[in-house]
């Protein structure tokens, strides 16, 4: 049944009862009006915790679709690897294009952060935007967890989250061959966490980097060319799950 479906419904896990689950307003009407799905039809969804379930329709009402559930699995298209991006906030609509393919790449946990240089305000943010997104991007890809997304934070409190993340990397363009991000990740290869932080339009000051390798962060180099912030967190995500065989 999985193979038919080119796309994913998403339930709110409050709606969820045992071998029932109930679809309402968008997600219904996707699924009644736009794939023109009706009673006895087939259908996939996840709860955004891990759980994908075979769905039968039973019944189709305005706003809502009930369906039987007849089989479910776990942490389909899911990393094995706890991958954070924290982010330099940028210019919204690219700080949100950043979730969206990240999402799509696998990233569990996306972390805005307000550095020396970040000139947006802080209020471009949109975090119930950006969860919008993450959910659009988790059903196109066929995952099925949420990634987290946090509030903006500090540079500083950034740093001072990741005690628990075995590796941990800051991307600065003014670097050698010799920090390349491959070879960095070169002895990490069975790791089960990893942190990339990609900073805003600006950069980050050579205080910012001084400071994250106090606190155990690795500077590394995404190559010869200065790559939008956007950019750069899609190249250093995908190098990372190459690096760790998730791709
Ligand atoms: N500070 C740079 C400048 O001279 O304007 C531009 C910063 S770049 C637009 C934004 C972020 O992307 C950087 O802070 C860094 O995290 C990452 N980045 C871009 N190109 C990179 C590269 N070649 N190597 C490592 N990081 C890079």
């Amino acid at each position: 049944m999985k193979d038919k479906f080119s796309e994913t419904s998403y339930v709110l896990p409050e709606n969820v009862h045992g071998k029932e689950l109930v679809l309402l307003k968008d997600e219904a009407h996707h699924l009644s009006r736009v794939l023109r799905q009706r009673r006895g039809d087939l259908f996939v969804a996840t709860d955004g915790l891990g759980l994908t379930f075979e769905c039968k329709i039973v019944t189709v009402e305005k706003d809502r679709i009930i369906a039987s559930i007849h089989g479910q699995f776990s942490g389909r298209g899911e990393l094995k690897l706890k991958l954070t991006l924290a982010l330099g906030l940028i210019r919204r609509d690219k700080f949100e294009w950043a979730v969206e393919k990240c999402t799509e790449l696998g990233v569990t946990r996306f972390l805005p952060v307000i550095t020396d240089k970040t000139v947006v305000h802080t209020n471009t943010f949109r975090l119930e935007r950006c969860k919008r997104i993450s959910i659009s991007a988790i059903k196109q890809c066929c995952r099925s967890k949420l990634p987290t997304i946090a509030p903006p934070l500090s540079f500083d409190d950034m740093l001072a989250s990741f005690r628990d993340v075995r590796v941990r990397l800051i991307a600065h363009e003014s670097l050698g061959e010799e920090m390349r991000l491959p070879t960095a990740m070169a002895g990490f290869a069975d790791c089960d966490s990893v942190v990339i932080c990609i900073g805003p339009e600006g950069g980050f000051t050579e205080s910012e980097v001084a400071r994250s390798i106090e606190h155990g962060f690795m500077p590394v180099s995404l190559g010869a060319r200065r790559l939008r912030s956007e950019t750069a967190a899609v190249a250093a995500v995908s190098v990372i799950l190459g690096a760790c065989s998730e791709i």
